[in-house]
C-alpha cells in the first residue's frame, strides 16, 4: 500500500493537525474496511487531535474562528484531508461538522452548554435525514410528552456515535430536528449495509420508535433544517470529502503508473486528464465553500440565495470529475486497480458509492434553470 502524503503544513492549524495524522487514519481505514466495525479507533484519532471540536460554535467550546471565509477554508482542507485518507471516516467526520452547524444556527443556551459538555466528552454525532417511508414522526402521549414513532435509513454511524440530530414530522406543521442517543445497539439493524465501499460508515437502519423526548431535545424551529440556502448549499462539505477521495485516487494513480505506461503519451494523455478533473474540481469545491461561507455570514436568510445554485452545479462537476478519474486510473494502472489490499481499489470502491447523493439530476436541472435565469458564476462580472 502507497502511503497518502503528509501534507506540508499550513498556518490553518486545524489543516495542520488533520495533515499529522493522516497516515495513521489511511492506516485504520483499511483495516476498517476489511473488517467493516464502527471505526472507533479513528475517530477516537480524530478526537485526540481535537478536530472534533475544531469548528464547533464557541459557546460549544469550539475554536473560534473570527473569520467565517478563513473558518470555510480551513474547513474544506480538512474535510479533504480526512476524506482523502478514509471516505468512510469522511463521511462520518461530514455528518459531525454538519450537525455543529446546526446547533450553531438554532441551539438554545442550555443545548448549547450541553453540546460543550458532550465535546469535551469526546462524543461525535451525525445528522439522519434518509427514511424509509412513512418516516419518522413526533406524538404527544398522554402524559403530553414527546414521543418518536419510526426509524432512520442510511443512518451512518448508528450504534457508534454518541448523539444524532433527526429530522421528524411533528402532528403539524413542518419538520424540525430532534437530538436522539446513536449509540442504543437494541435498535440498531445493520443487515441492510452489506456494500462494497463505504463499508467503515455503519451506515444502517436505526429504530426510535417509542423514544421520549424532552423540550430540551428538541432543536430549532419547524422547518429550520430545510431553510436555504443553507440547506442546499450545505452540500457543498461532502463535495469536498470527495474531492479527498478524487485527489487520493489521483495520487495512487501516479504511485502505480508503470515505467512503460510512463513512456507512453496515451497514457500520459489520461494522466493529465486526471489532473484536470481532480483540479478542476477542487476549483469548484473552493468557491462552493466562499459561497456558503456567505450564506453563513448573513445569518443564512437572504444573502447569496445563489450560492444554493452555485453548490448544486458544483455537485455535478465534481461527480464528473470522480467518474473521470475512475476511469481512467483502471486504465492506466489496470487489473492492479481492482485486487484486493490494494488502496487503489478501496478508494474507487468507496468513491464510487460515495457520489451517490441524493436527487443528482434535479440538482442539476436546478442548477441549470438558475445559470438560464441569470449568470450565477457572476460575482461582478456576470456574463449575462
Ligand atoms: C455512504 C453513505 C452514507 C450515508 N449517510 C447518510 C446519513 O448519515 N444520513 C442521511 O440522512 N443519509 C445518508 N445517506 C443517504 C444519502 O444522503 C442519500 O439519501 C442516498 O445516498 C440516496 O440513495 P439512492 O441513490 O438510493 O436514492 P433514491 O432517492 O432512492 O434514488 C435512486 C435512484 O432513483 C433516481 N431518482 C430518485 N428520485 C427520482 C425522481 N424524482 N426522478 C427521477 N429519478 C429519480 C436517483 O437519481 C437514483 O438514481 C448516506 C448514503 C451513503 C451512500
Amino acid at each position: 500500500m502507497t502511503q497518502p502524503r503528509r501534507e506540508a503544513s499550513t498556518s490553518q492549524e486545524p489543516a495542520a493537525k488533520a495533515a499529522s495524522i493522516v497516515v495513521r487514519l489511511a492506516e485504520l481505514g483499511a483495516r476498517y474496511d476489511a473488517a467493516p466495525l464502527f471505526p472507533a479507533e479513528s475517530i477516537r484519532c480524530l478526537a485526540s487531535a481535537g478536530l472534533h471540536r475544531d469548528f464547533a460554535p464557541a459557546a460549544g467550546g469550539g475554536t473560534g474562528f473570527i473569520d467565517t471565509s478563513a473558518r470555510y477554508f480551513a474547513l474544506m482542507d480538512v474535510l479533504r484531508i480526512v476524506g482523502r485518507a478514509d471516505l468512510s471516516l469522511g463521511r462520518l467526520y461530514e455528518g459531525h461538522v454538519n450537525a455543529l452547524a446546526l446547533f450553531e444556527w438554532y441551539a438554545s443556551p442550555a443545548q448549547m452548554a450541553r453540546l460543550k459538555r458532550e465535546l469535551e466528552n469526546g462524543a461525535f454525532y451525525g445528522v439522519w435525514v434518509t427514511e424509509p417511508s412513512p418516516g419518522v414522526t413526533i406524538s404527544i402521549d398522554g402524559k403530553g410528552r414527546h414521543v418518536l414513532d419510526g426509524g432512520k435509513s442510511f443512518a451512518s454511524g448508528a450504534g457508534g456515535l454518541a448523539c444524532a440530530l433527526v429530522t421528524a414530522q411533528p402532528p403539524a406543521g413542518e419538520r424540525r430536528l430532534v437530538i436522539v442517543p446513536a449509540n442504543d445497539e437494541s435498535r440498531v439493524d445493520m443487515s441492510p449495509w452489506r456494500v462494497r465501499g463505504m463499508r467503515a460508515t455503519n451506515s444502517g437502519h436505526y429504530d426510535l420508535t417509542g423514544l421520549r423526548v424532552e423540550e430540551n431535545d428538541l432543536l430549532g424551529l419547524p422547518g429550520d433544517y430545510d431553510r436555504d440556502p443553507r440547506f442546499t448549499a450545505g452540500a457543498w462539505r461532502f463535495i469536498a470529502v470527495q474531492l479527498g477521495g478524487i485527489e487520493a485516487l489521483l495520487a495512487e494513480t501516479r504511485s502505480a503508473m508503470s515505467t512503460a505506461a510512463r513512456g507512453d503519451p496515451m497514457q500520459r494523455a489520461r494522466f493529465a486528464d486526471c489532473i484536470a478533473a481532480a483540479r478542476t474540481a477542487y476549483l469548484w469545491v473552493r468557491e462552493s465553500a466562499r459561497r456558503a461561507a456567505r450564506c453563513d455570514t448573513s445569518g443564512g436568510e437572504d444573502h447569496d440565495m445563489d450560492a444554493a445554485a452555485f453548490v448544486r452545479m458544483a455537485r455535478g462537476i465534481v461527480e464528473r470529475a470522480a467518474l473521470d478519474v475512475l476511469e481512467l486510473s483502471a486504465r492506466i494502472v489496470g487489473t492492479r486497480s481492482a485486487m484486493d489490499g490494494e488502496r487503489i481499489d478501496k478508494i474507487s470502491r468507496d468513491l464510487s458509492l460515495y457520489l451517490r447523493q441524493a436527487g443528482p439530476d434535479y440538482a442539476r436541472d436546478e442548477a441549470a434553470r438558475a445559470w438560464l435565469d441569470r449568470d450565477v458564476w457572476g460575482d461582478g462580472d456576470a456574463l449575462w
